[in-house]
């Protein structure tokens, strides 16, 4: 290793450190045990909440260079909505749009979404929508498997914190990669999973339903499921 690569690993230790220090302060601990030193690990019992872990993934999601699609984004999309949300809606990855405003489902398919959610008598701001990549592909090609075992351990996380009643996957590679199948979207939707004691629904993706709208009332079925569910919870 050269004088330069050792600097370069040395930061990025250094990062790491600082980066779970931060995390650490958000689950209220304030002082870490050095061995050796007299330093004591104090855990405090404040309450943290579900916006604050989300920030703290958040934050690592900006600064992730974890695959190359850091390269060209604009913005990270995280997510958005509400953290204490009972539906979760995780779609593909940020078209430009969405890379351009840093948020998910603006642009075509995301006024469709917006449709969707609002026929079962949600709002936008009511549930929390993500996607599987946070970055997006150039071009909007599909994502790549390994874009996707990256980014996927990033949404495990948002659902383990959101812990909504519902997940609806919209369209292939979100139902696949939450699944962990790798069956069409044709054979996995129509049926209610169990995802960690979570319903998982499958369903179409708005981008194919703009383009093919007679599968609509597909999509509708697997809503009315949706609603029951929530209204159960
Ligand atoms: N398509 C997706 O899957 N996600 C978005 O955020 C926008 C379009």
């Amino acid at each position: 290793m050269n004088m330069l690569d050792g600097q370069r690993e040395f930061l990025s230790i250094i990062k790491s450190i600082r980066s779970y220090i931060e995390a650490e302060k958000v689950y209220g601990i304030s002082e870490v045990l050095i061995p050796n030193a007299n330093a004591v690990k104090i855990r405090r019992t404040k309450k943290v909440s579900k916006a604050e872990l989300l920030a703290v993934i958040r934050n690592e999601v900006f600064n992730c260079k974890r695959c190359s699609l850091h390269k060209a984004r604009r913005n990270v999309v995280f997510g958005d909505g509400n953290p204490n949300a009972k539906l979760l809606l995780v779609g593909e990855a940020p078209g430009y749009e969405e890379d351009l405003q840093g948020l998910p489902f603006v642009g075509q398919a995301g006024k469709l979404l917006t449709r969707i959610i609002e026929s079962i008598g949600l709002t936008r701001n009511s549930v929390y929508i993500c996607n599987v990549l946070k970055c997006r592909p150039p071009g909007n090609r599909s994502p790549l498997p390994e874009e996707i075992s990256v980014c996927k351990t990033y949404l495990i996380r948002q659902i383990q914190i959101i812990s909504p009643k519902a997940i609806l996957c919209l369209g292939k590679y979100a139902s696949q990669a939450v699944l962990g199948v790798d069956d069409p979207i044709t054979n996995i939707r129509g049926k209610d999973y169990d995802y960690k004691g979570i319903h998982l629904i499958p369903t179409f993706h708005p981008a194919y339903l703009l383009r093919n709208p007679n599968s609509k009332k597909y999509v509708w079925e697997d809503l009315q499921k949706i609603k029951r569910i929530i209204s159960e919870a």
